[in-house]
């Protein structure tokens, strides 16, 4: 049985540093201007950094979406069955990354 006290908890945690996180990569991936006083290639260094931050910063809206999603379904009684084979998500797992909704062998 999941502690579902528990794992609201662990979601609101996660999601409050999801945001923050996402925060972060917004105000780092802000505009790279061509009049900087930077060089030639520390200018490449941005932009390609620019492309490293835009997909950290997907990769954490979708999980904050997933986290919500959750967050929303936690009175749900299918809460902390695998969403492909039905089968209980251990609840070491689902507390480790809630954002999941399948069981370690679906998930792969
Ligand atoms: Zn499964």
């Amino acid at each position: 049985m999941i502690d579902k006290k528990l794992l609201a908890t662990q979601l609101a945690n996660l999601i409050t540093l999801t945001e923050k996180k996402i925060a972060g990569y917004e105000e780092m991936s802000a505009p790279v201007t061509p009049d900087d006083a930077i060089g030639r290639v520390s200018r490449m260094d941005a932009i390609n950094n620019k492309a490293v931050q835009e997909a950290a910063l997907a990769t954490a809206r979708r999980k904050l979406d997933r986290l919500r999603t959750m967050q929303s379904n936690l009175d749900d009684p299918k809460l902390g069955l695998c969403k492909r084979c039905g089968r209980p998500i251990p609840a070491g797992r689902l507390l480790a990354m809630p954002e999941s909704p399948f069981c370690v062998r679906c998930s792969r």
